[in-house]
Parts: structure tokens; sequence; C-alpha cells
């Protein structure tokens, strides 16, 4: 289970309003992207969700639970990040126990977890490495290896292909939709990519300055952008 309801929700730094009273639904299983220009809002939107960041009004419920006031580590998400938030001191395998050992999991059932989530991503021959010995594309495979462990509800991505080349953009997309498909996970993605949003998403979420534009599947919004920012953004040229 993996459901996602957030209700007029807002969020203010100071006198900035940066969310301005966000709605939406996101369906157990389903591959949310949202997109929008630098600035609009993505990833306080993602913080609010994980709780790290409060809202400053509205509600968050998780499964029909609301965890509003939950602290992020018992809301069952995990969060990936553009710069992967490796420990630099702990090999790839202690970086993906971590979490694990602080929930309290048997070392048998760590062992397990570590073992399916490092075939599926490729990760076995670097699991006594440190970070520093890694190339961006495996670093983020380990960030990616170390939320797959702990099993979340929700998984939440931050930019996360924005910091490799291209090619290894293309290689690590593909690797998550795998990872999608296999794991029928919630997930929620941002980026400011449109091939990124168009080739991932069941459902596009477009955020314009603290508001959301448009939610549609990618070919509605292509097809049927609902004003000028939205066409500018993903829908056909005119
Ligand atoms: P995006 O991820 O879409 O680029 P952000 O959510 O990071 O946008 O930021 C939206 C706005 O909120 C920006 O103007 C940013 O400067 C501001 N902001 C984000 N976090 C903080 C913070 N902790 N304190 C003050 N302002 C912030
Ligand atoms: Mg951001």
């Amino acid at each position: 289970m993996g459901s996602l309801k957030i209700e007029n929700v807002k969020k203010s730094f100071g006198p900035v309003d940066v969310l301005k009273g966000i709605d939406l639904d996101v369906k157990d299983g389903e591959f949310v992207v949202f997109v929008g220009p630098s600035g609009c809002g993505k990833s306080t939107l993602l913080r609010v969700i994980a709780g790290l960041e409060d809202a400053t009004s509205g509600r968050v419920l998780i499964d029909s639970q609301e965890v509003t006031a939950t602290p992020p580590a018992k809301r069952g998400i995990a969060m990936v990040f553009q710069t992967y938030a490796l420990y630099p001191h702990l090999t790839v395998r202690d970086n993906m126990a971590l979490g694990l050992k602080q929930a309290g999991e048997a070392a048998a059932e760590v062992d397990k977890r570590i073992t399916a989530a490092s075939t599926m991503l490729s990760l076995e021959p670097y699991l006594k490495r440190r970070p520093a010995e890694l190339s961006g594309g495996q670093r983020q495979r380990v960030a990616i290896g170390r939320a797959v462990v702990r099993e979340p509800k929700l998984f939440l991505f931050d930019e996360p292909l924005s910091n490799l080349d291209a090619a290894l953009r293309v290689n690590t997309r593909l690797e998550i939709a795998q990872l999608h498909r296999r794991l029928k996970a919630t997930m929620i993605y941002v980026t400011h990519d449109q091939v990124e949003a168009m080739t991932l998403a069941d459902k596009i979420v477009v955020l314009n300055a603290g508001r959301i534009e448009q939610i549609g599947a990618p070919m509605e919004l292509y097809h049927a952008p609902a004003n000028e920012f939205v066409a500018g953004f993903i829908g056909s040229p005119k």
C-alpha cells in the first residue's frame, strides 16, 4: 500500500509563500512526476510529503492516515536526492544497512534485503567499496538501493539524474522505470526535464509558482495543455 493525499497544503518561509494551496491524490502504485521551473516549489512539496519540512497549513495523508505531524522515519517513505547523500566513511553495504539497523531489523533480514536490492541494481561488485571509489551513476544506484531495502510505501525522488551525464541519465532512468514495474511501489519523482516526465510518469503534475497548473497523463498534457504555461512546458508546439 502507498496512497497519498495532500489537502490544501501551504508552506511559507517567513514572508515568502512557496506553496499556495496544493491538493493532490496519488493512488497506490502510481508513478507521479512533479515538473515545473526552478524555484516553483517542487522540492519543498516533496520535503513536506517526507516530513522534512512542516506544512504551514493543510494535511498530508498516507494510506488514509494523517501524517502531517508524523516524523519522517515513521512515514514509511524513502527519499533519493540529487546529491546522493551517502555517508562517505561507510561502505556501500553499510550505507544500505544503516537505516535498517536503526529500525531494529534482524541481521539476517538486513542481509536478505541487501542481497536482493544489490542484484536488482547490479551493485554486488561494489558492496565493500566506499562512495569515493564509485562513479556518480554507481553512487546514485547505491542511494536508490538504500531506499529499496527499506521497503517504503512511497519512494520520493528529487531530481535524481541531474548530476549524471547524458548516457547515464538514460540508463538510470530506465532502471528506475524497471524498479517501479518490479516493486509496484508508489513513486513521486521531481524533475525539470520534460523527457524524464513524459517517459516515466503515469501522471504529471505541472507546478508553477507554488500552485498546480494541471494534472494529467503525459499524452493528455501534451495534446491538451490547460494553458500557455503547460503548453510551454510539455505541450505540443503551436
Ligand atoms: P524547486 O525545487 O522547484 O526548484 P524549491 O522548493 O527548492 O523549488 O524552492 C521554492 C522556493 O522556496 C524558492 O524560492 C526557494 O528559495 C524557497 N525556499 C526553499 N527552501 C527554503 C528555506 N529552507 N528557507 C527559505 N526559503 C526556501
Ligand atoms: Mg528542487
